[in-house]
């Protein structure tokens, strides 16, 4: 309830990725841990990853149309495995091009969903340019977003802090860590979502022990009262934008 005793409105999610598995591997704790709240998490997914990351698919010798659909289901079960609603747009993926259609789709999602949080792609990813078609599209379209002179429908946003998740190649995406999420809480669950995603099976044990290491270095920045004995999960965050406060901590 807020001060005036109206009900308060859940906080809200909105994650932009490119590809179908992409909010999984990288935001699936960060995503269970905020539908663990009650809060409300969107994730806007442009593409199924039908091209780009369905290797597994190809080589069995099914078909486009057969494999959107395999990554479409494998999609929808992991994300109400966290606790999330996905929306797919089908925009196409290797390459997905960044559109101003596609934005002006984005603009809609972000006035109708107005995020308090918006998770997307890093800037950089020079193994795959789906990854930063996406970030430029998920900024663009939360400036616009923003604008009153914009037209759409909706009500304009704030201005929701974004982070950035981690890509598959950090070093080589000049990905650092800034923020570290425990997840140890919600880890099955994210655990549970990675095995809905049956085209990336190589990549269950690789985010499972990703995020071991995200949380030996949670606890080396948290210091000795964690205790030594926790197994911490973590995630790890880069901030575009500076944070905001009135005192630091
Ligand atoms: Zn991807």
């Amino acid at each position: 309830m807020t001060q005036s005793g109206a009900p308060a409105t859940p906080r809200s999610t909105l994650v932009i990725t490119a590809h179908a598995g992409d909010f999984v591997w990288r935001a699936g704790g960060a995503i269970a841990l905020a539908a663990s709240r009650g809060e409300k998490v969107s994730v806007a997914c442009l593409t199924f990853g039908e091209r780009a990351e369905s290797a597994k698919a190809w080589r069995e010798g099914r078909q486009l149309d057969e494999i959107k659909a395999i990554r479409r289901d494998e999609a929808e079960r992991a994300a109400a495995t966290l606790g999330a609603e996905v929306r797919f747009f089908d925009a196409g993926d290797y390459p997905l091009v960044a559109t101003a259609e596609l934005t002006d789709q984005l603009v809609v999602v972000y006035r109708a969903v107005q995020p308090d949080v918006v998770l997307t792609h890093p800037v950089e990813d020079p193994y795959n340019g789906d990854h930063p078609a996406a970030n430029r599209m998920a900024l663009e379209a939360r400036i616009l977003a923003q604008a009153v002179g914009y037209p759409g429908e909706g009500e304009i946003i704030g201005a929701p802090p974004v982070f950035y998740f981690e890509p598959h190649q950090p070093e080589m995406s000049g990905f650092r860590p800034e923020v570290l999420l425990d997840i140890t809480e919600v880890w099955e669950t994210k655990r549970k979502a990675m095995e809905c995603l049956g085209a990336q099976q190589h990549l269950w044990d690789y985010y499972t022990d990703l995020a071991v290491r995200r949380g030996v270095q949670f606890k080396r920045n948290a210091g000795p009262n964690l205790g030594l004995a926790h197994k911490t999960m973590a995630e790890a965050y880069m901030r575009p934008f500076p944070q905001i406060a009135k005192e630091l901590a």
